[in-house]
């Protein structure tokens, strides 16, 4: 049968977790890309997932890697941009923080005659040369759905629900919540009473969750729109004692989302698997540096509705996870049990 993992898998056992740093590099590659990740605290997927996979997917490819991480200062990303372009770098990689700083460093890089892949988020009005991601539209349905999916299951076919919206800076907190939005309406049956962003931080998503179950004691639901954020507000519904009660949805897949949809508090959260991503935007660099038809890598796109441009595209397809399936985020590697188990 297929193997399903649960909460009581988890026994009562203790382990650590293993941390990561640095940047790669290896002697005669065929280039080097740099990679400027946006923080380490809107969600753990850029530390814990995203750089050990880019890593190991230009380690594949051959290509010498630096990744740094612009810990959520515009400053530092730019200064990480200027040391990157210095540094001789033939693909410049970045996920940007806001449309400005992220804009800022493709000029620079294109006018240093460095091929640039947003990754992850479009940086809207930037210009990037190609765009690496997952279908976003696609994970708010998944998220709105699931929400939809929870509270049925749960016996509520109606009731007031809420949003809590990823950072305005962010393009995909935008395409997240034209998927639920939509879903939620063509659903009909419940009724969005509050709508507030986030701003991809936990503490800010439990205050703000404070405020809605304050004015909204009925509330039944939220779209939280990913892990980090629905763990803040797990953290208040704690407080209130209505864990479970009031359902949220999450993204991400994190050892800290597995635990609280496996606990019943999350109805599920968004798989995008980064090790898939991540080859992709190393699949793409590999092509630029030797010369190769990115056009054969790059088959979809995505308009800048900015600039009224398409952006040759790669764009990966995530998948809704509820307790019944967080044994594929283990066996696909994204997950490791033994972190899952640290939150229940
Ligand atoms: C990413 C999400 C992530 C969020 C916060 C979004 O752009 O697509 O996976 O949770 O940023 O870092």
């Amino acid at each position: 049968g297929a193997l399903v993992f649960t909460a009581a898998a988890c026994g009562g056992s203790d382990s650590s977790g293993s941390g990561s740093g640095g940047s790669g590099g290896s002697g005669d590659s065929a280039g080097k890309v740099g990679v400027i990740l946006p923080d380490s605290k809107s969600s753990v997927r850029w530390e814990t997932q995203d750089r050990p996979n880019l890593e190991a997917a230009f380690k594949a490819a051959g290509l010498e890697s630096d990744i740094q991480n612009a810990e959520g200062s515009a400053d530092t990303f730019g200064q990480l941009c200027d040391q990157m372009i210095t540094e001789g770098v033939k693909v410049l990689i970045e996920t940007d923080l806001d449309p400005d700083s992220g804009k800022a460093c493709i000029d620079k890089a294109k006018n240093a005659g460095i091929a640039v892949i947003d990754y992850d988020r479009l940086t809207l009005g930037g210009g990037a040369d190609y765009y690496v991601s997952f279908d976003n539209v696609k994970v708010g349905e998944l998220q709105g759905q699931g929400l939809i999916d929870g509270l049925n299951a749960a016996g509520k076919t109606s009731g007031n629900i809420a949003f809590i919206n990823g950072a305005a800076t962010d393009n995909n907190a935008t395409l997240f919540k034209q998927g639920y939005e939509q879903v939620i309406k063509d659903d009909g049956s419940f009724t969005v009473v509050a709508d507030q962003t986030g701003d991809w931080d936990p503490v800010t998503a439990g205050k703000v969750f404070d405020q809605f179950y304050a004015a909204h004691p009925d509330l039944i639901g939220l779209v939280t729109a990913n892990d980090g954020m629905a763990g803040g507000v797990i953290a208040r519904e704690k407080a209130a004692g209505v864990e479970g009660k009031v359902l949220v949805t999450g993204q991400d897949a994190t050892p800290e989302g597995l635990a609280n949809v496996l606990q019943g508090y999350q109805t599920g959260t968004v798989f995008k698997d980064t090790s898939v991503e991540a080859k992709a935007a190393a699949d793409l660099a590999i092509a630029i540096i030797k010369g190769d038809d990115p056009s054969t890598i790059a088959t979809g796109s995505v308009n800048d509705s900015e600039l009224g441009v398409d952006v040759p595209s790669v764009l990966a397809t995530p998948v809704w996870i509820t307790a019944d399936s967080v044994q594929d985020v283990v066996t696909a590697g994204q997950a490791s049990a033994a972190d899952i188990c640290k939150g229940i």
